[in-house]
């Protein structure tokens, strides 16, 4: 009986908001990053700038995940990779990091970590005496959607329109307890509305309709071109919540242009998702 209860609380799920930012410094808002913990193991979607700290802020593993699962090769969601990739050597990890995402993700793991070669050199052969070899990753391309099946867990890969990317995903994660999906960045994706299709929870990416404007510099011109193309208005991911019919919208990397929550809420009622909408705020738990 005692082992089934801890079987049942081992399986248990919650979604941890890491970073809810963009490329903005935002002291309140870590770069984008995302944990879905499932008992001892776990998942973390992109590694944007803060991810290590945000880590232990959330009294998650600071020694290295199950796995790692990248959107997007876009800076603010890649720049805390040497973080994680080192730091969690540096904590403990022995075992290659398994990092999965577009094509191009090898490559910039193998040049963080020549980047990185005289760190590398002292901490292995000076008196740090790091375990030879834990800082390395384990890169893997997508090509399959059933990225992780195992112990209960499945995680897919969706792939979503991010203007000029030629590849960028979405992630459907399926545990025991929860069906989570994470937009990552995207214009509205009908490819993401059927995999959100009845989630228990759906982290969407958004800016404000009505503060969408040209920018007062040069090249600013084609600032609207450039949010429609590459992201997805509050009035769109309510048409989307609307159709896919998520238990909880978070509202998630807002790109935010002077516009406020009661604004972004009232947009996403406009396209007509009436369900429970929140503003996601780093460390917060669901
Ligand atoms: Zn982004
Ligand atoms: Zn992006």
């Amino acid at each position: 009986m005692l082992h089934l209860l801890l079987q049942i609380a081992a399986s248990g799920t919650t979604l941890v908001l890491l970073g809810t930012g963009t490329p903005r410094p935002d002291p309140d808002a870590s770069g984008p990053a995302t944990a879905v913990v499932v008992g001892n193991r776990t998942f973390l979607f992109d590694a944007g700038p803060g991810v290590m700290r945000q880590l232990a802020a959330a009294k998650l593993p600071i020694n290295g995940v199950a796995a790692l699962f990248i959107t997007h090769l876009h800076s603010d969601h890649t720049l805390g990779l040497p973080d994680l990739i080192f730091t969690s050597w540096v904590m403990g990890r022995q075992t290659p990091l398994v990092a999965f995402g577009p094509r191009g993700l090898r490559a910039m793991t193998d040049h963080i970590i020549e980047a990185w070669k005289e760190d590398i050199a002292i901490r292995e052969d000076g008196l740090e005496k790091e375990v030879p070899g834990g800082y390395r990753v384990s890169a893997r391309e997508i090509s399959t959607r059933v990225l992780y099946d195992s112990a209960g867990v499945r995680v897919l890969a969706i792939p979503v329109e991010h203007g000029d990317w030629t590849e960028a995903y979405g992630y459907r994660i399926e545990t025991p307890g929860k069906v989570i999906v994470v937009s990552g960045d995207t214009r509205p994706s009908a490819a993401l509305e059927a995999a959100a299709r009845g989630a228990d929870i759906l982290v969407h990416e958004v800016y404000p309709e009505g503060r969408l404007a040209p920018e007062p510099r040069p090249g600013g011109q084609s600032w609207p071109a450039y949010m429609r193309a590459f992201h997805t208005s509050d009035v769109e991911v309510g048409r989307l919540a609307a159709a896919a019919k998520p238990k909880l919208l978070i509202l998630n990397h807002i790109v935010r242009m002077q516009g406020t929550d009661e604004e972004l809420l009232a947009g996403v009622k406009r396209g007509g998702f009436t369900g429970r909408t929140v503003i996601g705020h780093d460390l917060e738990r669901y």
